[in-house]
């Protein structure tokens, strides 16, 4: 059967032409039409002969996924959803910042972590995404907004980044490659819902990796109401894990703080969540909940509420920044597009 061919790096796309006989030098043409120049299809590869070609074809596939929808809020955040070969749908967003674009990529179709107030989880999970299916949203995005200067990934999308661990490494190693997309490692963001055995697995790579953790809680009886994770990985395995990152990698670690309103934004939370925090290199990215959700029984933080919990924490010597919701108006955060295409089929 043939193999997609996006699922491999450039040194081992080398090894697989050796097997079949074709020169090493052409994987690197072929990564640059796939990756530098985004194309999806051998005929337009035109430093190939065509028997060349022919026996390319022969062995391996170029996936692609069909753009379903594209929604674009007043702030210039887009919204892609995208169909894949077997039906299951995943969604990426771009987000512009200074004439240049963030991506946020999914790694899975749903997700098994079930945080309490994601939409991703709401319908379960199905399956990982390949490495080529990672890697292929940022190319179907970047030539549907005929766009290049998608300069960061986000690991944020829909799904458990470290429970798709090997494919999502490939992704990182491919979108690295020098003769292909060329982002710098440290362009890129992996987000866990807290995966401690995960976070130190990826300490020990030596990727340098940006890693944000999803805390939203500073208390485990807080934590595990709102992600179930907690329950397996309880705050003192997931800090353990964290400072391990932090002294293997040396990188400043982003612990998400989701302001959920009324439920973890008291003064007692901010207490907590200093005391949990005090000493380690880490910035606290706080989340106005965005509650253009179906079912779910939280709400936003009033702006009060959102400022009050930031000035605590740096008051309190805390690094802290107060992210703006951007794309509320298109269902921008985690898995609501999807959600809501699912529930009109
Ligand atoms: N599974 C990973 C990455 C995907 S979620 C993780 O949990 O980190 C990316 C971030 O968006 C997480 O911090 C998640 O908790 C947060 N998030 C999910 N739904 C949200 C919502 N409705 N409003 C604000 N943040 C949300």
């Amino acid at each position: 059967m043939a193999e997609e061919i996006r699922d491999f790096t450039l040194k081992e796309l080398e090894a697989r032409f050796a097997e079949l006989d074709i020169e090493r030098y052409r994987a690197a043409q072929v990564f640059g039409w796939l990756y530098a120049k985004g194309l999806d299809d051998f005929s337009l590869m035109t430093n190939l002969p065509e028997p060349l070609r022919e026996r390319i074809r022969a062995s391996f596939v170029i996936g692609g996924m069909d753009v379903e929808k594209v929604q674009t809020a007043a702030d210039g955040v887009r919204k892609l959803l995208f169909r894949l070969k077997d039906g299951s749908r995943i969604e990426c967003v771009v987000i512009p910042h200074g004439g240049r674009w963030t991506i946020c990529l999914s790694t899975q179709v749903g997700c098994r972590f079930g945080c309490a107030f994601c939409a991703s989880g709401s319908s379960g999970f199905k399956r990982n995404l390949s490495a080529a299916e990672i890697v292929s949203q940022l190319l179907a995005a970047r030539r549907h907004l005929a766009e290049d200067r998608m300069s960061h990934v986000v690991f944020m999308g829909v799904g458990e980044p470290l429970d798709n661990y090997d494919n999502l490494l490939q992704s990182v190693r491919i979108l690295n490659e020098k003769k292909g997309l060329h982002l710098g490692r440290r362009k890129m963001t992996v987000s866990t819902c807290g995966l401690a055995d995960g976070i130190r697995r990826l300490a020990g790579e030596g990727l340098e990796l940006e890693l944000s953790v999803s805390l939203h809680a500073a208390t485990d009886k807080k934590r595990s109401e709102i992600l179930p994770v907690n329950r397996i990985d309880p705050l003192r395995r997931l800090l353990s894990a964290v400072r391990t990152y932090i002294e293997e990698t040396g990188r400043k670690v982003t612990f998400e703080y989701v302001l959920l309103g009324s439920y973890n934004t008291s003064v007692e939370d901010a207490r907590a969540l200093v005391k949990l925090v005090r000493g380690m290199n880490v910035k606290i990215n706080l989340i106005p909940y965005n509650d253009a959700q179906v079912r779910c029984a939280f709400q936003s933080p009033t702006k009060l509420e959102a400022l009050s919990f930031k000035s605590y924490l740096s008051r309190h010597g805390i690094d802290v920044t107060l992210r703006r919701p951007r794309g509320g108006d298109i269902r921008a955060a985690c898995g609501q597009l999807r959600a809501q295409a699912q529930s009109k089929d």
